[in-house]
């Protein structure tokens, strides 16, 4: 729930108060200040001496002559009679001395909000990560990006904060009954920096300008709780005495001695594109079994022309940039989806190893680009695809595989890339992916294609990049979205996008271990329990709880 009361002065002692929430809708121009806010609380409430809290705000379009905000607010006044102003459900561990240490390994947010908590409850806290501080993170990606080395420790992958720390930054999620953890997280995120209309807006979000000062700030809130963050360190074994874990090995990367650290209870967090973490522990004997994911590619488009579909104008005074979310159902009876949206953001090379080419998204808190990209992916259920069973490892290298291809396309980081208008035409060359190699055409500048991508393109045709069923599912796919958004076939396609969710998926018990282990748990988008920030996030403070919960 928002904090966002204005108390007046002279208001009355909280016993003698009321409570009552408000619908409100204003048009977008109106909501310039606190004032106009209030007097229509006033206005629709009759009241005299109030407080208010904005508890959800959301933009409707539905009707384009009169786009408006709908908010609901929550108001206090001792002029109201009864109701209870709700108080929201928090998590805060009994803070203790406990047992042995627990190692994290990633600092993503799952592994970032599991450390909090723990430190809240008085556990000892380490943290590995296999890449840099966001600071030396940032540098490497903009070393790469003006024509630098790749690393393979830093980048929009790896590195202090996650994969989510150079996105968007949105903190929607589908997660269900995840209040407190969601409380939990947000507060952490305000004190850490974010604005406070995370709290309300129905899609919040950061901006990666804004979140890696958020990822500094949450690095100190967990040193000063007594954590240690340990940089270019990267996990690459268990150690197992008498069928126990005991702890975790670590490679030393750039500069740093590996070693061993002792942990009471181990946590990875490593994000889904650890695939040699996930090797070793499936080495290990770690359960892992093949979940469905999405593949394919990300569709961009002038910011304007998804302004124009949605709102009917090319700016909206008062609103930053435009979403859209489309989905279809296929024929085939796949699902295509666009996900993952960034309005006014820019396409970004996304690869976690070199020699793999993929792309993601990314936003400033202003979402003033000129571009709009989302992800166009299918639904994937890789058993049916290839018409047999497949082990959790085989899963990896598939994916690996088609990350690998795109790579070899390019002949490096540029993104292979095909108008929509043209990727929707039947391909003639017929689009069974044998490994033959995508035909290719010119190398094409972004300017010149109407493209945000920093690295350059290389004019591909895309369908012959993936399997013949899921390039056809996104043919039919995309004829729905530009039947239910106007102009979408004049966008661009650049693939490859292959982390929208992870293949794989961790046995747990119902207490989050990992199965047949007394101390070991996989959480986070890597043990395919969640998918984006704020579930996992939730799935790393879920963990944690399991670790208080099971010390007693
Ligand atoms: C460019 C981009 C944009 C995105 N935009 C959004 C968005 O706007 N909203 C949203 O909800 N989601 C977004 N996502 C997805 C979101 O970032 C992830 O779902 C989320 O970060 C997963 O959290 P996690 O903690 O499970 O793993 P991750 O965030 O992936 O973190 C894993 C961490 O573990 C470290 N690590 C890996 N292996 C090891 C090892 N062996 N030893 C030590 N450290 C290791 C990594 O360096 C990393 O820091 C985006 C992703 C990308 C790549």
């Amino acid at each position: 729930m928002a904090l966002k009361a204005i108390l007046l002065p002279g208001a009355k002692g909280r016993s003698a108060m009321g409570y009552k929430e408000y619908e409100l809708t204003m048009p977008v121009q109106a909501y310039e200040s606190e004032e106009k806010l209030r007097s229509l609380i006033q206005r629709k409430s009759k009241l005299g001496s109030f407080s208010y809290t904005i508890l959800k705000k959301s933009l409707d379009a539905r009707r384009k002559s009169r786009i408006e905000w709908r908010l609901r607010v929550g108001v206090v006044s001792p002029e109201l009679k009864g109701g209870e102003e709700p108080r929201p459900v928090r998590l805060n561990p009994e803070r203790r001395r406990r047992g042995a240490p627990v190692v994290v390994v990633g600092t993503g947010p799952a592994g970032i909000f599991a450390a909090l908590y723990l430190l809240r409850a008085g556990y000892e806290v380490t943290l590995l990560e296999r890449g840099d501080s966001v600071e030396g993170r940032r540098a490497a990606i903009q070393s790469f990006e003006s024509g630098g080395a790749f690393s393979s420790l830093n980048n929009y992958s790896f590195g202090e904060g996650g994969a989510g720390t150079f996105s968007d930054g949105k903190l929607s999620s589908r997660t269900k009954n995840i209040s407190a953890e969601r409380n939990f997280i947000f507060d952490a995120l305000v004190e850490a920096g974010a604005p406070e209309e995370i709290r309300y807006m129905t899609h919040p979000h950061v901006g990666s300008d804004v979140l890696f000062g958020v990822t500094q700030q949450l690095r100190a809130m967990i040193e000063a709780e007594g954590g240690r963050v340990l940089f270019r360190r990267q996990a690459n074994d268990l150690v197992i005495k008498a069928g126990r874990v005991t702890g975790v090995k670590f490679l030393g990367r750039d500069g740093m001695a590996g070693g061993a650290l002792d942990a009471g209870r181990l946590l990875f967090a490593c994000g889904h594109s650890a695939h040699e973490t996930y090797r070793m522990l499936l080495r290990r004997g770690v359960p892992f079994r093949v979940k469905n994911s999405a593949i394919g590619f990300r569709a961009e488009h002038p910011q304007e022309l998804i302004n124009e579909a949605q709102w009917g104008q090319a700016h909206l005074p008062g609103v930053k940039a435009a979403e859209y979310r489309l989905t279809a159902q296929t024929s085939s009876g796949l699902g295509v989806y666009s996900f993952c949206m960034c309005p006014g953001g820019v396409v970004v090379p996304a690869a976690a190893y070199a020699g793999t080419n993929i792309v993601n998204g990314m936003s400033n808190y202003a979402r003033d680009g000129r571009f709009a990209n989302a992800a166009v992916v299918v639904g994937l259920n890789l058993p049916e695809l290839l018409g047999r069973e497949v082990e959790a490892a085989e899963a990896l290298d598939w994916v690996t595989e088609r990350e690998h291809f795109f790579y070899q396309t390019a002949a490096g980081y540029r993104a292979p890339a095909m108008p929509i208008r043209e990727f929707m035409k039947p391909s003639s060359a017929g689009s069974a992916f044998a490994g033959k190699g995508m035909q290719q055409g010119s190398e094409r500048s972004a300017a010149e294609y109407q493209s945000s991508y920093p690295l350059g393109l290389v004019e591909t045709d895309l369908r012959e990049s993936l399997p013949a069923p899921i390039i056809g599912a996104l043919q039919e796919g995309l004829a729905e979205f530009v039947r239910k958004l106007g102009g979408y076939e004049n966008g661009l396609l650049l693939g490859l996008e292959s982390k929208s969710s992870a293949p794989i998926q961790v046995e747990r018990d119902p207490a989050h271990l990992t199965a047949g282990y007394s101390n070991l748990y996989v959480a986070g988008e890597g043990g395919g329990w969640s998918g984006g920030i704020v579930s996992s996030a939730a799935d790393g403070l879920r963990v944690a709880q399991a670790i208080v919960a099971a010390d007693g």
